[in-house]
C-alpha cells in the first residue's frame, strides 16, 4: 500500500449502518477508506480527517457481493438475455456472440456495468482458455482471456475477478493429453488483486435433467450418466491424471460434477492427491446430488461447494421425473452444505440464471424454509457471507476481501434496507451504490 502526503487523512469516510460480514456479525457505525483500503472503523474513521464523506441515511453498507461461478463474457454478450427467462427460445441469441476484439471487450464491459449496478464488486469467471478456441459463442477461448488481460493492463476493471482456465470444451468433454499441456503452460502474469487466474476448471459431468450427471443408482430409464473426460485408459482414469496433474501444480481445482458418482471420485482424487498447498480451496461446482458422506468427505479434505439456487429452482420437476421422487427430495442439498461447514458459496452461473444475486438467495431462503428453517437475521447473515466472506475464501482472499474490516479492501455495496432484516425478499432491497477498491462504479442517484 503507498502512502500519499497526507499519510493519515483519509479519502472517504463512511458513516451508518455498516455490516462488517465477519463471524462475529459486527456492526459499525463509521469507516474510513484510503488508497482502497479500510484504514480505520467507528471512533477511530470518524477521528480522521476525510476528503469526503458518505452519509449513508438509513441505509446498509455491506461487504461487496461476490458470485462466485458467473460467465462474465458470455453474460455481457448475451445480455439481456438469460437461459431462464421470459426469453422464447426462438429469440434467445445462438452461434456467435463475438467475433472480433472490440465486440470481446464490449461483452466484457457490459457485464461489469451491469454487475456494477446490481452491487457485485467480485465475481470467478469459471472456464476461459485454448479448450474452446473454436467453440460455437467465441465468449470462452484464448481471444477471450486476452481481452481479458488487455482490459487488466489498462487499469479498465470496475470488478475484481477470479480466473480459472480451460482447457477442454465448456459444458463438454476434454482430453487428457489437452488438459495435461494446458496445466504445464504457465498462466499470464496478472495482477491478482485485480484478476486472479487462481487454477483450472474440469468438466466431470453434465446435468440430472438430462439423465448425463453420473449416478450410482440408474435412472428411470436405466442409464447411469457418465463421465466427460477422455484419454488415458478410460474416463476415470483420465479424469483421476488430470486432479493428480493440477493437484501436483499447485493450482486450484473446479470440477462440474452434479452426479453422486462424480463427486464421489473427485472427493477420491482429492483425498489421495499430492502436490503444493493450492492458492485457493478446490471445489465442487454444483452438487446437486452430494449426499451428507460426500459433502462430509469434500468438507475433510478442505474443499467446497459453488450452488445455484435458481438453478435448483429451476429444474426441479424437470428432473423430478428422471431422479424419482426420493432422489429429487434430496437433490440441491443447500441446508446439509450450510450445516456442515464445508465451504458453501451461492451463484447464479449467470447468464444461465440471472446475475441479481438478491434472486438467488430469496431462493436459498425458499429451498431452506422449506427444509425447516426459519427466515431469521441468523439465515441472512449465513446467505449474506456465502456471497461475501466464503466466496472471498473461495477466492483465497480472505485476508483482504469479503468482510468489512480494517486492512482490507473497500469493496461496498450500500443497500437501501438492511438485508438481514427478516421478513421480506432479498429483491426488493435496492442497491443505491457499489464501490471498488475506494472507488464508486457505480450509484442510483
Ligand atoms: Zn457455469
Amino acid at each position: 500500500m503507498t502512502t500519499t502526503a497526507c499519510g493519515d487523512d483519509a479519502d472517504l469516510l463512511i458513516r451508518g449502518r455498516i455490516l462488517a460480514g465477519g463471524a462475529d456479525d459486527a456492526v459499525f457505525s463509521a469507516l474510513a477508506v484510503r488508497d482502497g483500503r479500510i484504514v480505520a472503523v467507528d471512533a477511530e474513521a470518524e477521528a480522521l480527517p476525510a476528503r469526503r464523506t458518505l452519509e449513508l441515511d438509513g441505509r446498509t453498507a455491506v461487504a461487496g457481493i461476490n458470485d462466485a461461478h458467473l460467465h462474465a463474457a458470455w453474460l455481457g454478450a448475451r445480455w439481456p438475455h438469460l437461459f431462464f427467462s421470459d426469453t422464447p427460445a426462438h429469440e434467445q441469441p445462438s452461434g456467435r456472440l463475438v467475433s472480433d476484439r472490440s465486440e470481446r471487450r464490449a461483452a466484457l464491459r457490459r457485464a461489469w456495468r451491469l454487475l456494477a449496478e446490481l452491487g457485485i464488486t467480485s465475481y470467478t469467471e469459471p472456464g476461459i482458455g485454448p479448450g474452446e478456441d473454436d467453440g460455437e459463442t467465441g465468449c470462452f477461448g484464448t481471444d477471450m482471456l486476452e481481452a481479458y488481460l488487455e482490459l487488466h493492463r489498462e487499469r479498465a476493471q470496475i470488478s475484481r475477478v477470479t480466473l480459472l482456465r480451460l482447457f477442454g470444451t465448456i459444458d463438454g468433454e476434454s482430453d487428457l493429453a489437452d488438459v495435461e499441456r494446458g496445466i504445464r503452460s504457465p498462466a499470464p502474469e496478472t495482477d491478482p488483486d485485480w484478476l486472479a487466474i487462481t487454477g483450472v476448471k474440469i468438466f466431470a459431468d453434465g446435468i440430472p435433467p438430462l439423465a448425463t450427471a453420473w449416478v450410482d443408482e440408474p435412472y428411470a430409464d436405466g442409464s447411469h450418466g457418465g463421465l466427460l473426460t477422455r484419454g488415458g485408459d478410460d474416463p476415470l482414469s483420465a479424469f483421476r491424471r488430470m486432479i493428480e496433474l493440477a493437484a501436483a501444480a499447485g493450482q486450484q481445482i473446479a470440477v462440474h460434477a452434479t452426479g453422486d458418482r462424480s463427486i464421489a471420485e473427485f472427493a477420491s482424487a482429492l483425498e489421495s492427491a499430492m502436490g503444493p498447498t493450492p492458492p485457493a480451496p478446490h471445489y465442487v461446482v454444483h452438487g446437486d446430488l452430494a449426499t451428507a458422506d460426500l459433502i462430509a468427505r469434500l468438507r475433510t479434505v478442505g474443499a467446497g461447494f459453488a450452488v445455484q439456487p435458481l438453478i435448483a429452482a429451476h429444474t426441479h420437476d424437470w428432473a423430478g421425473a428422471i431422479l424419482g421422487a426420493e432422489r429429487l427430495a434430496d437433490a440441491w442439498p443447500l441446508a446439509a452444505m450450510l450445516d456442515s461447514g464445508a465451504l458453501t458459496t451461492v451463484t447464479s452461473d449467470s447468464p444461465i440464471a440471472s446475475p441479481d444475486w438478491r434472486v438467488s438467495l430469496d431462493a436459498c431462503l425458499e429451498q431452506l424454509t422449506a427444509a425447516g428453517a426459519t427466515d431469521d437475521r441468523a439465515t441472512r447473515r449465513r446467505l449474506l457471507r456465502s456471497m461475501t466472506a466464503d466466496a472471498a475464501r473461495q477466492d483465497g482472499a480472505s485476508a483482504w476481501k469479503g468482510t468489512l474490516e480494517t486492512g482490507k479492501v473497500a469493496d461496498i455495496t450500500v443497500l437501501d434496507e438492511d438485508p438481514t432484516d427478516p421478513g421480506r425478499p432479498f429483491a426488493t432491497i435496492g442497491v443505491a451504490r457499489t464501490i471498488v477498491d475506494g472507488r464508486t462504479v457505480h450509484s442510483r442517484d
